[in-house]
């Protein structure tokens, strides 16, 4: 089975890419100046003259000679009165001259026409290789640098230094409107507008306005958008910069940067400046490998300098944004710094919605579409995911050629984006076999275990990402309303998640088993520990022996990895979690076993139409219990 509840998360390019694309750039753009410099290098021309003046020179008798120049389309002109050694004259051609010509002949002029394509064919090999040569210094000029970063500021590049890395928006456009679903965070943030447009309310009873505000969430949850809303519902100018662009292999540039970036704010105060991941620069001092690494103190230290040099009535409010707020240095959190800390979570179903709404405004939704359904099953994603979800679909639509989103295209649009892009089905009948065998497992068991959410489809359609196929379950509405997960619906969820592994086992037998199941087992061990270490759902009983993590697991978030118990409870731990497992496995491959007949009827059609949706599969084995199979058996 594949989670349709993974994700996948975009990566910025490296600074060190970035700086070396700059140099090829700056490589080309010399060479470039180079080649269309050459020519006027070797004859500099004198007083421009016209191609309508030139023939007029000639009926004068005014020119002693003409070079004619095809390739270049130029004439040189040798005047009257010129000296022997006197530059020529250039006069620019047409397209074609033939009354020049003709003048020229009339007039008894010596000329001389020359084609010097190959002479312009030879300038572009050497400007060709001049770029080469370039190109290859700038790279052995950032391998160095890169190697030899310790040299101290002196030494760094001019270039990197002198570009300001920051951004200035001087009206970002964002409005509180435009977020959604994080309506706490909304509100702590409504006073900081204030701060920016009434400080005189705050300063007249003597309060300090604060300077620095932490945002702390997962990626995507609208922490950047929310900087831009309070810039723009207060109306002032918006400085971003990202922690990483802090943090570059130049030594002393990232302090400098910071020095930049607060002198431009307070030029521009009242002013938002913000610093994504700041968790780049404000790392815990002292704890790289090797002695940590001297250019982020530095960075961090010129950040923390600045910030303490200006006062809180200045009208600068800087918002910071992290995911990882544990690694912090301590100082950055301090009163004065980022003293006010805002969460921003992951949105619930009433958030989802609200977002969803606010990017359907400017999307053609069909009217048979449903907001509330999609909110519904898409539990963990972020507000960029759903974002992303409505483009997806709208763009779906788009090359589909209809006029409005359907149901069709948001269903498309998030298996999309959970499981991956279609690929054409596969032909090797072996494999396809076992994957339908694999998928099939899931699929039943989604189905004939009471406490499981139902199934939506099961398909051997290969996505991208290495995955054969998929049994996809539909969301009980429910119980994500409640966010009660019971005991029951988890162990249920485990054995269903290992029905691929049980019937792969059962069919073809343990030496058979491939290593299509590992995601399948990595998640029932993460939720079988959730249940041991969290809720005390086994024999270990009543005890949380850790601390809530960010997140069910099962919503597709990770275990805090932080254990406060001694080895002899850890151990207890692994064996409970193993019971629950086995336990679970045991009662899959019964499954299986028992509706052997059933699995292959399954398994055949699923081979022959790739795909069964939900209420054909239930048809099917409705159909097949009736007949007296110990279907039900299941608690
Ligand atoms: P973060 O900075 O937390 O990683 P962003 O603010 O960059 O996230 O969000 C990326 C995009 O996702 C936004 O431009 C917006 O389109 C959408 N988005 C994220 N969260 C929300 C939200 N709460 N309301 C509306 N749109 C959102
Ligand atoms: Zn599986
Ligand atoms: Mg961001």
């Amino acid at each position: 089975m594949k989670g349709s509840l993974t994700k996948a998360t975009a990566r910025r390019t490296s600074p060190t890419k970035t700086a070396a694309t700059k140099m090829v750039m700056i490589g080309w753009a010399i060479a470039q100046t180079i080649m269309i410099g050459t020519p006027a290098i070797a004859q500099t021309p004198r007083d421009p003259l016209s191609y309508s003046q030139l023939l007029k020179k000639i009926d004068a008798g005014e020119v002693t000679k003409v070079e004619i120049d095809e390739a270049q389309k130029v004439a040189r002109v040798k005047l009257e009165g010129q000296k022997p050694n006197d530059p020529l004259v250039e006069v620019p051609l047409l397209e074609r001259n033939p009354e020049l010509i003709e003048r020229l002949r009339a007039n008894k002029v010596n000329f001389d026409s020359q084609p010097t394509a190959d002479n312009s064919a030879l300038m572009g090999i050497v400007a060709n290789l001049l770029l080469f040569v370039l190109v290859i210094a700038g790279l052995l000029m950032i391998l160095r640098r890169s190697t030899n970063s310790s040299g101290g500021p002196g030494q760094a590049m001019s270039f990197g230094k002198s570009r300001a890395r920051f951004q200035m928006e001087a009206k970002t456009g964002v409005m509180f409107d435009d977020v959604a679903g994080i309506e706490e965070a909304k509100e702590e943030l409504q006073e900081v507008v204030t701060f920016l447009k009434k400080p005189e309310r705050f300063t007249a009873v003597g309060a300090r306005i604060p300077k620095g505000v932490l945002l702390i969430g997962p990626p995507g949850t609208g922490k950047t958008l929310l900087a831009k809303a309070i810039a723009g519902e207060a109306g002032v100018p918006f400085f971003s910069i990202s922690g990483s662009e802090f943090v570059e292999m130049f030594v002393g540039v990232g302090a400098s940067r910071v020095r930049d970036l607060f002198k431009k704010a307070k030029e521009n105060a009242p002013c938002i400046v913000f610093i994504d991941e700041i968790d780049a620069v404000g790392r815990q001092r002292g704890t790289g490998i090797g002695g940590g690494n001297d250019e982020r103190e530095q960075t961090l230290n010129q950040l923390l300098t600045e910030m303490d040099g200006f006062e809180g009535n200045t009208g600068i409010i800087i918002i910071a944004a992290t995911n990882r707020p544990d690694v912090l240095d301590s100082a950055l959190l301090r009163p004065g710094r980022f003293d006010r800390q805002v969460q921003v979570d992951l949105p619930n179903y009433k958030g989802r919605l609200r977002i969803l709404e606010v990017h359907a405004r400017n999307k053609k939704l069909s009217s048979e579409v449903s907001l509330e359904t999609v909110a519904r099953r898409t539990p963990g994603f972020s507000g960029a995911d759903l974002a992303n979800l409505l483009n997806e679909a709208a763009i779906l639509t788009a090359r589909r050629r209809k006029d409005e989103i359907t149901a069709l295209e948001i269903d498309d649009a998030i298996d999309r984006i959970t499981i991956g892009l279609t690929l054409t089905p596969l032909l090797d009948s072996k494999k396809k076999r076992l994957i339908a065998y694999h998928e099939i497992g899931h699929a039943l068991l989604m189905t004939l275990l009471k406490n499981s959410d139902p199934l939506n489809k099961v398909t051997i359609i290969p996505r991208s990402g290495g995955i054969g196929g998929f049994a996809q379950q539909a969301f009980n509405e429910d119980m994500i309303d409640s966010g009660l997960y019971t005991r029951s619906w988890m162990t249920d969820r485990i054995t269903m998640s290992l029905g691929g592994r049980a019937a792969e086992e059962e069919i073809f037998g343990e030496s058979e088993v491939t290593a299509g199941a590992s995601g399948d087992i990595r998640a029932v061990a993460d939720l079988a520990r959730e249940m041991v270490t969290r809720y005390g759902m086994s024999d270990l009983g009543l005890i949380a022996l850790e601390g809530s993590s960010s997140g069910e697991v099962f919503l597709g978030r990770g275990l805090s990895p932080r254990s406060e118990y001694s080895e002899e409870v850890a151990t207890q731990i692994d064996e409970q979690v193993r019971a629950i497992a086995m336990q679970c496995y045991a009662q899959a491959r019964l499954l299986i076993r028992e509706n052997r007949a059933l699995v292959d009827r399954l398994v055949e059609m699923l081979l022959e139409q790739e795909t069964i949706e939900g209420e054909q599969f239930r048809a099917i084995v409705a159909d097949y219990c009736e007949v007296g199979q110990p279907a039900n058996v299941v608690g």
